[in-house]
């Protein structure tokens, strides 16, 4: 059974159809990928939640597969695939286990910033053993005192112009693979000047780095998440990803990709709540029928087919418009529908269930507690509705003012 759904390949389609390639794409995410999904990484999701395991086996054997090099250049041995199929792959892995697909998509994150920031001689280094995920990636922007606010961070660096290296301390707070990772995305601050800059760390260097589990989240248990701790703790100068100071501006674009892999995650979310939903209701028995036919339950099917099927054209499309000016947009909106629909879904889904949908066992609401991550992370909902989105609709009313009242 391939967890790869035919509501799916309908949206690709409507984008890529006339594309000589597009045959090929599908039938990766429906044979490989999907089959991959429904046997190896949905079968481990109930485990891993209970225990916090993010499966570092199943993450290499996703690169073996070629996710990973789904959208990258073939030069560092990529697939050139446009975004909005690698979003439909992440929507899959994510309906099998939303946790250990956190980690699948901040790694993607980082391939991505180094590919579109780093220099030639950086790209060449990291990328071949990240996207085949022989290597894990982690992006340390957040830390415990500034997260919405990424711009007021604490982690610093000096240049020590006699070693040719960059020194690092402070701490990042909240990372995703961290305990996993061999790669570091890090972002901190000049001691002196006050720019920030992005650095690709690594493990065995000169100087303190650890890595301080944080355990016990409430959902995304099958990711790993940790703190990280620099004292001293020095990299080579060429490790310094593009132009120094602009390290910011790297980030907040990487957390545009960032946004859009977040929307598609949230679809996989809100259509493993509806599909589990969905079966029960074709099983439950009450007053001489079943609870499908309901019209409560028709009513409320409906209106979540409807959420999740607006969700995933936003966030296919935002993957769609990746490269483009306008990315900023359809990753923000996207990324607020989806997550919205995703904490939605699973909540609806969990209270029509009933007294099952409450349990456990009914696997519904894991569901729910994976969804909530999704409006805090990668620009907080609220952030991106007051901040980011706004700022986009009154810049475009500045180039584009409605002058007439009809
Ligand atoms: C499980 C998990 C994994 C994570 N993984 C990573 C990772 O891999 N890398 C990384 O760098 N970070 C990661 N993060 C951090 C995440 O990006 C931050 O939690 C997020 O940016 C919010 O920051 P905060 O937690 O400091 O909340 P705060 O910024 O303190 O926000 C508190 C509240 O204020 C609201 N708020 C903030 N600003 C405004 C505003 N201007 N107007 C109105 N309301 C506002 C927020 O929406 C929120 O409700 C992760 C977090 C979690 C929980």
């Amino acid at each position: 059974m391939s967890f790869f759904t035919p509501e799916q390949e309908d949206v690709l389609y409507k984008m890529h159809r006339k594309e000589p390639d597009f045959q090929e794409n599908i039938d990766f995410l429906k044979n490989s990928l999907g089959t991959f999904v429904s046997q190896k990484v949905a079968p481990l999701a109930w485990e891993n939640d209970t225990k916090e395991i993010f499966s570092e086996e199943n993450f290499k054997a996703l690169g073996e597969l070629g996710f990973f090099a789904m959208p990258y250049p073939e030069e560092f041995g990529g697939l050139e695939v446009d975004f909005s199929y690698y979003c439909a792959g992440l929507e899959t892995l994510s309906k099998g286990d939303a946790g250990f697909t956190l980690g699948v998509a901040i790694h993607g994150t980082v391939c991505d910033g180094i590919c579109r920031f780093a220099n030639d001689e950086l790209k060449k280094e990291f990328l071949p053993d990240l996207i085949t995920a022989r290597k894990i990636a982690s992006f340390g922007l957040s830390e415990a005192g500034s997260g919405s606010d990424a711009k007021s961070l604490r982690t610093s660096y000096r240049y020590d112009a006699q070693k040719n290296e960059y020194v690092l301390n402070g701490s990042k707070f909240w990372i995703t693979n961290a305990l996993s990772a061999d790669v570091f995305f890090i972002m901190a601050i000049n001691e002196e000047g006050g720019q920030i800059s992005s650095f690709i760390v690594t493990k065995g260097g000169e100087g303190e780095f650890t890595q301080n589990p944080i355990t016990d989240k409430m959902g995304v248990r099958g990711s790993n998440t940790a703190e990280l701790v620099f004292d001293n703790y020095r990299i080579p100068a060429r490790n310094l990803v593009g132009e120094e100071g602009r390290g910011f501006n790297y980030a907040m674009e990487m957390l545009n990709g960032g946004r859009i892999t977040i929307a598609a995650w949230s679809v996989g979310i809100a259509q493993g709540a509806y599909e589990k939903l969905l079966k029960y209701s074709h099983e439950r028995a009450l007053f001489g029928r079943l609870l499908k036919d309901l019209d409560n339950t028709k009513k409320e099917l409906s209106e979540m087919a409807i959420e999740i099927a607006a969700s995933r054209e936003l966030s296919y499309n935002a993957g769609f418009y990746k490269n483009h000016s306008n990315i900023a947009r359809h990753a923000a909106i996207a990324k607020v529908k989806s997550t919205e629909v995703a904490v939605y879904v699973s909540e609806r889904a969990i209270e029509l269930a009933g007294g099952y949908g409450y349990l456990k066992e009914s696997r519904i609401e894991r569901h729910l507690r994976d969804a909530l991550l999704g409006r805090i992370g990668e620009g907080a909902n609220e952030v991106l509705k007051i901040m980011v989105i706004p700022r986009i609709i009154y810049n475009n009313y500045d180039k584009r003012p409605i002058t007439e009242i009809w």
